[in-house]
């Protein structure tokens, strides 16, 4: 009988395997990346997943779960625990400017509007390097100790107007349960790092993200008669300024950053009319859950009391959007090593918190989860200056797909190794 493999001795096998398959991930990522789809729309995508991890001989496909999203299973032939790998499918209404052979000029509607569709936030390589991993594990699946579940999720950037969808979505519809998940991983390709750097931090690493919306209604008069009327836009105007106030003035910065942005701020229609009503709408971010609850307050008082000094009347609505992406601290430590493992020591570094948001927070809420980021600026140029992701400029360096591959692998069969009992 054989001794039984060391991680070491499966990292040798992981990185065979990986370099062979690195040219069709390149060539699964440039054909999901020509062929673009929204949230919930990833019908093209979804039936390239599942089609080969059909081929490859998975126990298990699911399709159609949250709508378009694909959870596969592959049972290793040793006991052991159940691990899942996330990554996610959908492309955004941005129309591309990069000039690539395989430049996306798909166009779709969103939300009733016309536009240009673009993987401009690296979902291709997220669903190309998972396709990836799993043709790796699949050719190694007699040794591995356990069970890998690979959650092909649509709709990260949130599902059209009026639709569920998602990673929440997903938990529902039960990704997580039998077999049950003990421990998650997925990982962000980004350009603000080098090619093949990986980026990681322990505890919040992405922001919570809700949405305010204010309604102020004074009302209308002629714009040479202010005093006849209430003046929204005036309101409104302070309601701007006061809303600045809660992160530099009411929150504790020393213990983490927040934003309170407003983003549209909407009213009249005429130079001489003061109307009846102004709509303000704006995000809020956080790092904090305490913080959070404060800021949605804070926001609350400060939008109804300028109103009401100002003799409007106020309505405002807080609609909760994506948690705190908070990194479960022991997973994180017990992830490092491996990633320096197989990246290389000087690859891997603690990065700063990002005030994006992500839904890979709905699978951490549920078991242990870790999320980390990619570089995908190549290495002769400048990751401080690079078009950001959901920008029509992004750009990846395919070299960064190998990276995805092998950590993703590497962090699955270490952790059922680690957990076999
Ligand atoms: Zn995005
Ligand atoms: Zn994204």
């Amino acid at each position: 009988m054989n001794a039984p493999d060391t991680p070491f001795a499966l990292d040798s096998a992981v990185a065979q395997a990986a370099d062979k398959v690195e040219p069709r991930v390149v060539a699964w990522r440039r054909d999901i990346h020509q062929n673009p789809e929204l949230g919930n729309r990833e019908v093209r995508t979804a039936k390239l997943v599942a089609d080969h991890l059909r081929a490859l001989g998975f126990d298990s496909v699911q399709e159609k779960v949250a709508h378009t999203g694909v959870v596969g299973v592959l049972k290793g032939g040793l006991p052991g625990p159940v691990v899942a790998l996330r990554a996610d499918m959908d492309a955004l209404p941005v129309a591309e400017e990069v000039d690539v052979p395989f430049k996306s000029t798909a166009r779709a509607k969103w939300n009733g509007m016309d536009c240009g569709v673009m993987h401009a936030c690296g979902h291709d390589a997220h669903t190309a390097i998972l396709m990836g991993v799993a043709e790796v594990l699949a050719g190694m699946r007699a040794r591995i100790p356990g069970t890998v579940k690979f959650l092909f999720q649509p709709a990260e950037e949130t599902p059209p107007v009026g639709e569920e969808g998602g990673a929440k979505m997903m938990i529902a519809e039960g990704c997580l349960k039998s077999p049950d998940v003990a421990a998650v991983f997925g990982l962000h390709i980004s350009s603000i790092y080098p090619t093949g750097m990986i980026g990681y931090r322990s505890g919040p690493l992405l922001a919570s993200a809700d949405r305010f919306r204010v309604f102020l209604r004074g009302v209308q008069t002629h714009g040479a008669m202010p005093w006849r009327g209430i003046d929204p836009i005036v309101i409104g105007s302070q309601v701007v300024l006061g809303l600045q106030t809660i992160v530099s003035r009411r929150m504790d910065i020393t213990k983490e950053p927040s934003i309170v942005t407003v983003g549209v701020f909407q009213g009249g229609v005429r130079q001489n009319i003061i109307p009846d009503e102004v709509k303000l709408e704006g995000t809020m971010r956080a790092f904090d859950e305490g913080q959070r609850g404060e800021i949605q307050e804070h926001v609350k008082r400060i939008v109804e009391m300028i109103a009401a000094a100002g003799g409007a009347k106020a309505q405002v609505f807080i609609d909760r959007g994506y948690d705190i992406t908070v990194n479960h601290p022991q997973l994180t430590e017990w992830s490092v090593p491996v990633l320096q493992r197989i990246a290389g020591e000087g690859n891997v570094a603690v990065v700063d918190k990002i005030c994006g948001s992500e839904d890979f927070s709905c699978f951490q809420q549920q078991v242990p989860g870790f999320f980390y980021f990619l570089g995908c600026t190549a290495r002769d140029k400048d990751a401080a200056t690079a078009a950001p992701n959901h920008s029509p400029r992004f750009y990846v360096d395919e070299e960064c797909l190998k990276v995805g591959v092998m950590t993703m692998a590497g962090l699955a069969l270490d952790w059922l190794d680690a957990n076999k009992g």
